[in-house]
């Protein structure tokens, strides 16, 4: 038996149930009207509405056929009875004996007994399942494939209306609907800070109201235009330049999608179901992310991404909207979600409306979270999911040091997240107010502060810190946010206004760090295993003499008349610093020969970051100007644990004998050589840790700006000569422990040491 002979057919049903969804009556009344119709054309005894409540149980929302006391009180969990399994699972289920089914439990108080056959399908959004839609009749019969479709197309219009919050308002006291539940979330922390709003998608979904079609083979056939102009869209992409780097690969997924057979015929048979190409687009996409959302292989995965792209492309393709939201029209206190983002888009949007910045797929150290610090934007990352767990304009609060984010929060949980605002905005009023305090330990020993930076916006930071130089300036940073290489003038430009606007102290430029994570976009890039062990930093420039000598250049340009201070990143033979070091002397040559004004003093200092450097340190400080130990890079490689990777990177405490046994090494040979040893890495910006690299020797660290005044606090509170004594003793106790974290903290809490 099938619906064709059903009164009216599908497309009859669509169209009332389009006039029910714009009747002025109440969400109970609507709901009720819906079923009626639905059991009517699809000529079911039984049609019922259950809905995903917040304590994960699903509840009766509306019933045709079955028993109406039931309606708000029957609940199961999901996972129990037919249709807890239809909720978990997020896919159909028709059978033609639904009692025969193991997962079949009784409901006495429905009356649901007499009812055989039973077809239920998903209510979905996003990939995520908002309740079930049913139908059942006495008859042991067998449900057509069309009319699975009818059903899921109306469970498209449920959707809306649950994900909308209209039906928060009948649903049993005390209980709520899981698509407006609160969310509590844990990412990664990558910039500081608490940010309370509203949420803006950088990607703004586009919202499908008009579900049923008016003329279906209009339809049909603008699916078949908006797919040839998305895929000619493509092909120019890809045709365009032969430098499209790590896109390119992306892009070809794009094509093999757009061009699959199975995806195309799907949305295709979804048109014929009377429904329009926008609507068959978003179900298609919707059963794909349910079946794919449930993979555990990682690969499959990436590719459900790539595919939930390819359908939004299409989406905006059919509507015509704007693929990214306009950063103009950005509400105040606005936190932006996204699944990725690259960092010029980031700064097309007004800083001053920016409450926070939640992303999906991006972590620590992707490009778009420095430009993030950089802004002082506090940021979440690595927050699965996220895109598809909140509505545009949904309550949100962010906490950028904790990696937290809490959606549609409870007025308690927003309560307890403004007074910890309140209670930073109170510290960072602190830390100004030690702004042009020296940082001078209780026993007199003063430590540099510095700062790192890498963009022209973190110069303000000088400003505001109180410190007066920088100590390690990332020049990539300008590598990366460029469409392609900046040229010599634009690399000169950038350098000279950094200098210009640290008159009272130094600059400490590092060339060109690039390679491992930090990707050119317009750079050609070889596949590599292991790229942090790779073809990288200095190992180009050494390589690739052309891009170091320009920069170069463009330094000692920027440079003249004035104090400059050049360092090499991931140096690992001191035969690699004297390359480096032909290369300058081969440029001042050459500038002098062209009557360039020069710098008055040029310093050459390398940064310790590969261990191999640990057993030349004789020979290396005999050569330099002036040390920097990249404690980032240094350390997960003395521990063969990736930075970027979550699942090892917290598995080592820095804070052990033997990581800092290798850091005190350096200070001691540094102070016994005289030659300028500091830090740069993230661990001097951490006060506990800043302490103990104090202990151990060091006397100068540079940190992001947001680290200066927490660092300086600690200074003020120490006594270095005792930490110094506590240090040694420590690392040089032999009980194999793995962390010295907790007797150095338990100290600085004794000692009144704010951390
Ligand atoms: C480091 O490795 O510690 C460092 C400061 O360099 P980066 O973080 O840029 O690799
Ligand atoms: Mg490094």
């Amino acid at each position: 038996m099938t619906t064709r002979g059903a009164p009216g057919g599908p497309r009859l049903l669509l169209r009332r149930l389009r006039e029910v969804m714009a009747e002025p009556v109440n969400a109970q009344a609507r709901l009720d009207r819906i079923v009626v119709h639905i059991a009517a054309n699809m000529v079911a005894e039984v049609c019922s509405v259950y809905v995903l409540r917040a304590d994960l149980r699903l509840e009766l929302f509306a019933t045709e056929g079955l028993k109406r006391e039931a309606v708000h009180q029957t609940t199961m969990r999901s996972g129990e009875g037919l249709v807890g399994l239809i909720a978990k699972t997020a896919e159909p289920l028709s059978l033609n004996d639904a009692q025969a089914h193991p997962a079949f439990s009784y409901r006495p108080e429905t009356g649901e007994e007499i009812y055989n056959s039973f077809l239920g399908v998903p209510i979905l959004r996003g990939g995520n399942t908002l309740g079930v839609l049913v139908v059942q009749n006495s008859v042991k019969r067998t449900y057509s494939e069309e009319e699975i479709e009818v059903l899921e197309t109306i469970a498209m219009l449920l959707a809306e209306m649950i994900a909308s919050g209209e039906l928060q308002t009948i649903v049993r006291p005390g209980a709520e609907i899981a698509a407006r539940r609160p969310i509590a979330l844990k990412g990664s922390a990558v910039a500081d800070g608490v940010g309370l709003g509203h949420v803006v998608l950088h990607q703004p979904r586009v919202i499908v109201t008009q579900i049923v079609a008016e003329d279906t083979n209009r339809e049909l056939e603008r699916l078949g235009e908006s797919i040839e102009a998305m895929r000619a869209n493509i092909d120019q992409l890809l045709d365009d330049d032969g430098s499209l780097g790590d896109h390119r690969e992306v892009l070809e997924t794009f094509r093999m999608f757009a061009n699959d057979r199975g995806w195309l015929r799907r949305l295709r048979e979804a048109v014929s179901t009377g429904i329009t190409a926008e609507a068959a687009v978003e179900r298609v996409q919707n059963d794909a992310r349910a079946r794919l959302q449930r993979q555990t292989d990682p690969y499959l995965r990436e590719r459900l991404h790539d595919l939930d792209d390819l359908a939004n492309r299409l989406l905006h393709q059919l509507t015509g909207q704007a693929l990214i939201a306009p950063p103009e029209t950005l509400p105040d206190n606005a936190i932006l979600v996204a699944r990725s983002m690259g960092p010029a888009a980031l700064l097309e949007y007004d800083r001053r409306r920016l409450r926070g910045l939640v992303l999906e797929d991006a972590g620590n150290s992707s490009h778009v979270a420095i430009v993030a610090r950089s802004l002082g934007i506090p940021t979440v990352g690595d927050v699965a999911n996220i895109t598809s767990l909140v509505e545009q304009g949904d309550s949100i609060i962010i906490d950028g040091s904790a990696g937290e984010v809490q959606v549609r929060p409870q007025p308690d949980v927003e309560a307890a997240y403004r007074e910890k605002a309140r209670l930073r905005a109170r510290r960072q009023e602190q830390y100004q107010e030690l702004r042009d305090v020296p940082a001078i330990t209780r026993d007199g020993l003063k430590i540099n502060l510095s700062m790192n930076a890498g963009l022209l916006v973190d110069v303000q930071h000088l400003q505001e810190t109180g410190v007066a130089s920088i100590g390690l300036f990332r020049t990539e940073l300008q590598f990366m946010l460029a469409p392609q290489f900046p040229r010599l003038e634009q690399q000169y430009a950038l350098y000279r206004q950094v200098l210009d606007s640290t008159p009272q102290g130094s600059v400490t430029f590092r060339t060109l760090d690039i390679g491992g994570d930090k990707i050119l976009p317009y750079m050609q890039t070889f596949e590599e295993e292991n790229p942090a062990l790779g073809w990288r930093a200095i190992r180009i420039g050494l390589d690739r003499p052309g891009l170091l000598r320009t920069q170069l250049r463009a330094l000692l340009r920027a440079g003249a008349g004035r104090r400059l201070r050049i360092m090499f990143p991931m140096i690992t033979m001191v035969s690699e610093f004297d390359a480096a070091k032909v290369l300058v002397e081969r440029e001042i040559a050459h500038l002098s020969r062209h009557n360039y004004d020069l710098p008055t003093d040029v310093k050459l200092g390398v940064m310790i970051e590969v261990p191999a450097l640990l057993w030349q340190l004789d020979e290396l400080l005999e050569r330099v100007d002036f040390v920097s130990v990249g404690s980032n890079d240094l350390v997960q490689y003395l521990t063969a644990a990736d930075r970027d990777n979550r699942r090892v990177s917290e598995r080592f405490d820095v804070l052990c004998a033997p990581v800092l046994r290798a850091l005190g090494m350096i200070a001691q040979k540094g102070a016994a050589s005289g030659t300028s040893v500091t830090l740069c890495g993230e661990i001097g910006g951490r006060p506990l840790e800043a302490m103990a690299l104090i202990g151990i020797g060091y006397r100068g660290l540079s940190m992001s700006p947001a680290s200066i005044g927490p660092v300086k606090a600690a200074i003020l509170a120490m006594d270095a000569g005792e930490v110094a004594a506590l240090v040694q003793d420590l690392i040089a106790q032999k009980d194999g422990a793995p962390s010295l974290r907790g007797q150095l903290r338990a100290y600085a809490e004794g000692k009144g040491v704010p951390l």
